[in-house]
């Protein structure tokens, strides 16, 4: 396929939304060869890899200027003023290169992208600079746009995972909810569209667990009261302590270990003794575990997330891990010795995952008690909270418990201090937004606007403005943290009355600890007769790096 085809979609594209976008997406996609559908997927994402690959692109903006003024024989200041005035290395690139006649091929681009994204070494700069004025030099003024966008990671066209999923459930005529639930098990967004293109519904209905390849991670529900939880579930139940550290994915493939988060983000190299303890502890060739990592104190005792939070870091990891030591605490098994698992019940999994663990300092197995009353399940929170636990999971022993992959389902329910209190609870939330500090915060945000997510539409929905809570350090350090944006991003819905100061890139997440959720006319979050829903009294409690914005508490869930 002609890359040039694909830049006329994207520069439709960038003028559509909603259905119109999702329609035109599913026309185009139709015309895309199945040799040809995983680079176009993954590049009409901004990637040139399934996210869990760590293949990033992302070339400094200052070094693809250079590149672009190698290409277009330009001297370098006078293309950094043009940078400088249009703010957009894509549309520099446009204006001065784009000599050639349109030969590149959708494989041409992929490739060369994917060469400077894993070019590294000495001398790997300017290896990569050569390369993309290589490209350049290749491109039609449109593609050079395009092709500038994705090298410097700026393509944003408005496309997200879920945009693709369902174009391609339109294109192709699969149910869109066969084709996410294919996408929770196989998180892979170029595999989903190559599959549907070569293999149809039945390529789809048949994708299954890989030892290696992240699942989506299954979600817990909330309740009001302990007894709507046993109303809800049964009994027996089992009840775990639900561990406030964070949650991973451990493979274990014969020799080879890897540790995904909870965004699929290869974490392996940052735990070296969990690496080490998922080799020699868990008595299985092949395997796939869910555990929350905790931070161990010098007692014994479990530290606070914030301690394990400084584990993540690039350099001097195995000092750290003998300072600060982690411990996973495993409460899953998905797959056992080339079996998937997940269709299993609770019960089978779990004796199963005991029979393969032998804990030690470093891994065991989350405490827990099978209850079948209230009173029991209390008695371990007041014991896990006692302690400064974060409270408790309670989870379905029934025959269908089966593990739902990417969903926030029934069969998990948590219970926590802050809903026995009567309070509503916290809620992960994404920043979309900013608002000018005054008085005292002059000069820097005062306040953010912050959003739940509409799986439904793929829109993050205006929800509270968070101006409490913040520590000194915590305000100051705000505008480095988050990501602005020149406009409304398309994925962000916002009512006028609120709209903000400054449009922050939807990609951080924050926790919220609020009294009571209302009916408003200043937020955008589950509208109904003109009005939406929105936090009273909202609190920032700390950042949710382990969380992608997508993953923030959903509209669904604040409109139960
Ligand atoms: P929340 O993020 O508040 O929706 O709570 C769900 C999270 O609790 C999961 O994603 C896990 O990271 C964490 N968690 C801690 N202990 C457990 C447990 N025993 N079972 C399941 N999840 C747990």
């Amino acid at each position: 396929m002609k890359f040039g085809a694909l830049c006329h979609s994207y520069s439709r594209f960038e003028t559509l939304s909603g259905n119109a976008l999702r329609s035109a997406l599913a026309d185009f996609l139709k015309t895309v060869p199945t040799v040809d559908i995983k680079a176009v997927v993954y590049m009409t994402l901004g990637a040139i890899a399934s996210d869990y690959d760590e293949i990033n692109l992302g070339m400094a903006d200052k070094m693809a200027i250079k590149a672009i003024a190698l290409a277009a024989g330009k001297d370098e200041a006078k293309v950094s003023k043009e940078y400088k005035k249009k703010g957009d290395v894509g549309l520099v690139a446009e204006s001065v290169c784009g000599t050639a006649d349109g030969t590149l091929s959708v494989f041409d681009v992929f490739e060369t992208l994917h060469l400077i994204a894993t070019t590294s070494g000495t001398g790997s700069q300017e290896e990569k600079i050569r390369h993309f004025s290589g490209l350049l030099k290749k491109a039609t003024p449109i593609e050079a746009r395009y092709i500038g966008r994705l090298a410097v990671g700026k393509l944003r066209l408005g496309v997200a995972a879920k945009t693709v999923l369902d174009g391609l459930s339109l294109a192709y005529g699969i149910g869109k909810e066969k084709i996410e639930h294919a996408f929770n098990i196989c998180p892979d967004i170029g595999i989903i569209a190559e599959t549907v293109v070569g293999k149809g519904d039945d390529g789809i209905s048949s994708i299954g667990v890989v030892v290696g390849r992240p699942v989506q991670m299954m979600l817990c529900q909330r309740v009001e009261s302990l007894q709507e939880a046993i109303d809800k579930l049964g009994i027996p139940v089992a009840a775990e302590q639900k561990y406030d550290g964070e949650r991973v994915q451990i493979h274990k493939d014969r020799k080879k270990v890897t540790l995904y988060s909870r965004r699929l983000e290869n974490i392996t190299s940052q735990f070296p003794e969990l690496v080490k303890a998922a080799s020699t502890n868990l008595n299985a060739a092949s395997c796939i575990i869910e555990a929350e990592i905790m931070a161990v104190g010098k007692k014994g005792q479990l530290e606070p997330f914030q301690k394990l939070m400084s584990r993540r870091r690039k350099h001097g990891i195995e000092q750290m891990a003998k300072e600060i030591p982690a411990k996973a605490f495993c409460f899953e098994l998905l797959y056992l010795n080339g079996k998937s698992l997940i269709k299993e019940s609770y019960n089978t999994r779990y004796e199963n995952l005991s029979s393969i663990l032998r804990p030690n300092t470093s891994i065991n197995l989350a405490q827990r008690v099978v209850c079948t009353d209230a009173k029991c399940i209390d008695a371990l929170f007041k014991r896990v909270v006692g302690k400064c636990g974060e409270g408790v999971v309670i989870k379905s022993l029934r025959p269908d418990s089966d593990y739902q992959a990417g969903v926030r389902g029934w069969h998990w329910i948590k219970w926590k201090p802050e809903y026995s209190k009567g309070m509503q609870d916290t809620f992960d939330l994404a920043v979309i937004g900013a608002f000018r500090g005054r008085g005292r915060r002059s000069g820097r945000y005062g306040a953010l606007l912050c959003a739940v997510y509409n799986k439904k539409t793929g829109k993050f929905e205006s929800f509270c403005k968070l101006g409490s809570g913040f520590s000194d350090a915590e305000l100051k350090s705000l505008s480095k943290k988050l990501t602005k944006s020149d406009s409304q991003p398309k994925n962000v819905v916002v009512l006028k009355q609120m709209t903000p100061d400054v449009w922050i890139q939807p990609t951080k997440v924050v926790e919220v600890l609020a009294a009571e959720i209302t009916r408003s006319p200043f937020h955008a979050a589950g509208m109904k007769d003109g009005k939406g829903l929105a936090l009273r009294f909202p609190r920032f409690l700390r950042w949710r790096d382990d969380k992608k914005a997508e993953q923030a508490t959903t509209t669904k869930e604040i409109s139960r």
